[in-house]
């Protein structure tokens, strides 16, 4: 069978996304890959559909105990022959599975990294025809990663032990240079096709908001999504805590996720979540990665992460099925903060040098700097993304909250020359400051601070008191971002002049793109007509109990995005109903019938 067949029949997509069919060709004729692609993108696909063609099993390494769940469900339901082993089954589900494997039952074998240690697992693999083996998330083999699992460090060694090498496919969404050189070299890829699709995620809406009422600001944004799932990333647990209580005493249908919970709960709260108990997901970053729900369309940081790797891996999570969805920042300054205290302070790892140590601390502090110029910038905010991942995107997107706001190009040459010389003041008295006090004695705030520093005394202090504190903060950060000055992240993050600084000094026009009014203009494929609207709910119920019955997540017998095309299009034949983005031969031949009969009766009544 051809592979766009494969496609089709198991997993209902018509066409191939940018890169799977390369990837795909490549693993066909027996190369091995290395495949970089966004969160979201259809990585699966690109080892799915292979190992459905060529003889043998194929092993896929996967960090997580849920995403195996949740890709073995799909598959299940789309008609692969696939299983996992892990520690969520008991010993004699485990052996049943072994004992399938001999049997040749199964294409499709997940596995978490750990297993690759054990007698047992290695003997089955030594016996049995192995075509390919791939390595999920293998950006966790890296220690520059910011995933790293010790247990992703033995896959070679088991490797070896096979009597022959079969396939190596490693799939990633982190792009950086020096985690892509960790994973050829510490699996061993041998002359890999590596294949960088772009980042772009065109259905995500980006937006940075720096309200005065974080809480407030949320509930702004979860009233312009009711009834869809969203995720809202906290930094801390008790962050979590307090937000989710927060939302639930006002009503919000939220649930909670963080590393402090016993097993027990965390489970629960997430398949609440996953099986559309519970809308809206509280979560620290410990909530994620092994979440592929399908249906999230909001994702809020409440908190700023650490890097912007974090941050589009877990704003990724919004919009998987190609539905348009939102991803907002709520910054404030003291995010830094938080941030930074997690740099200092990372989990102790005992397979990490003390000199390793103090690099990637020193590039943790170059990546959260880059972090905060996302949250402050006001260009567009898609293209510093993908300029971050080393694309050259044009300069406007059209689909950010930057981008769609209505800025000014303001002069700033004088406001620049104020700021800076108030730096140069400071430091003539012995004195440094961070940005946040730097703009309170610009603004001339009556701090018990500036008066216990002397810094009321200075002739600067005060001397954009015409100008709002928000404004001043955005003029300093705009200057930092220019690099006319500079955070000192090893010297209590005080501002600093630069070689730049003497410029400003010396006279040189500067501007920047200041707010006038903020616009919430963009349309969304998600939005159906009230009409359309009423069939999706039937559908949603009808889609529910064959999801109860089959004890997977709904999304898992169809994704919304799914549902809403068969809103739209009304299909009521076979082939209209096979048309359907999502729909393959095996979920037509379980569902089709019933959601015909569904969409029939619908249009009957309403003609
Ligand atoms: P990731 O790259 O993050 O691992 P996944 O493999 O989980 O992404 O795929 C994300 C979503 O994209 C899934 O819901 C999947 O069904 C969908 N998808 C993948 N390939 C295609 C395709 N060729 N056409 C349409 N949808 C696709
Ligand atoms: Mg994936």
């Amino acid at each position: 069978m051809k592979k766009e067949k494969v496609l089709k029949k198991y997993f209902g997509h018509k066409k191939f996304r940018d890169g799977q069919s390369e990837i795909i060709d490549n693993i066909l004729e027996g190369n091995d890959i290395l495949g970089i692609m966004p969160t979201g993108a259809g990585k699966s696909m690109c080892y799915q559909v292979p190992a459905l063609m060529m003889e043998g099993i194929t092993i896929v390494i996967s960090p997580l105990i849920s995403l195996m769940i949740d890709q073995v469900n799909s598959l299940v339901q789309s008609g692969v022959a696939a299983a996992y082993i892990n520690s969520s089954l008991t010993l004699a589900q485990q052996n049943k599975v072994v004992s399938n494997i001999y049997k040749g039952m199964y294409k499709i074998i997940y596995v978490a990294p750990e297993r690759l240690e054990l007698e047992g697992f290695i003997r089955v693999a030594q016996t049995v025809k192995i075509s390919m083996i791939t390595i999920d998330e293998a950006h966790c083999v890296s220690q520059w990663g910011h995933d790293f699992r010790p247990g992703y460090l033995k896959i070679e060694e088991f490797i070896k032990k096979l009597s022959y090498r079969p396939i190596i496919a490693a799939f990633t969404a982190t792009a950086t240079d020096d985690v892509r050189e960790d994973i050829i070299r510490i699996l061993k890829l041998n002359n890999p096709y590596v294949k960088v699709t772009g980042f772009n995620r065109e259905n995500l809406y980006f937006e940075v908001q720096r309200p005065k009422d974080k809480f407030t600001a949320l509930c702004d944004i979860l009233d312009r999504h009711k009834n869809q799932s969203a995720i809202v990333y906290c930094s801390t647990r008790k962050t979590v805590e307090e937000v989710c209580e927060r939302l639930n005493d006002n009503g919000y249908d939220a649930t909670r996720y963080h590393a402090g919970l016993d097993d027990d709960e965390r489970q629960k709260n997430q398949d609440d979540f996953i099986y559309d108990q519970c809308e809206i997901m509280v979560a620290t970053n410990a909530f994620g990665m092994g979440i592929d729900k399908s249906n999230v369309y909001l994702v809020v940081h409440y908190n700023m992460p650490k890097n912007i790797e974090s941050y589009y891996q877990e704003a990724g999570r919004a919009g998987r099925d190609g539905g348009d969805a939102d991803c907002i920042m709520l910054y404030s300054a003291r995010d830094v903060n938080t941030a930074r205290y997690f740099i200092e302070n990372p989990d102790e790892n005992s397979e990490i040098s003390d000199q390793m140590r103090i690099k990637i601390m020193e590039k943790d502090f170059e990546r959260l700097k880059m972090m905060t110029f996302y949250c402050t910038t006001s260009e567009c905010l898609r293209a510093f993304i993908l300029e971050y991942f080393g694309e050259n995107p044009p300069l406007n997107c059209d689909n950010c909250g930057n981008c769609n706001t209505n800025f000014k190009t303001t002069d700033i040459t004088v406001d620049a020359q104020k700021i800076v010389s108030c730096v140069y003041r400071i430091r003539k008295k012995g004195r440094s400051c961070g940005k946040t006090l730097l703009a309170e004695v610009l603004y001339g705030s009556k701090l018990d601070k500036i008066k216990r520093l002397d810094l009321d005394t200075i002739s600067t202090y005060g001397i954009m008191s015409d100008m709002s504190l928000k404004r001043i903060r955005y003029i300093i950060d705009y200057l930092i971002q220019e690099g006319y000055l500079e955070v000192d992240e090893m010297n209590y993050r005080t501002v600093q002049p630069t070689l730049k600084t003497k410029e400003i000094l010396n006279g040189k026009e500067l501007s920047m793109k200041l707010i006038k009014e903020v616009s919430y203009t963009h349309k969304k494929d998600t939005v159906l007509t009230s009409e359309e609207d009423r069939l999706f709910e039937r559908l949603k119920k009808l889609r529910n109990r064959r999801a109860v019955m089959a004890s997977v997540p709904a999304y898992v017998i169809f994704q919304d995005s799914t549902l809403r095309e068969m809103c739209r299009k009304r299909p009521v034949t076979d082939s209209e109903f096979l048309n359907i983005s999502g729909v393959g031969e095996m979920k037509k031949r379980k569902y089709g019938k019933e959601f015909m009969e569904e969409i029939q009766k619908f249009i009957n009544e309403n003609e």
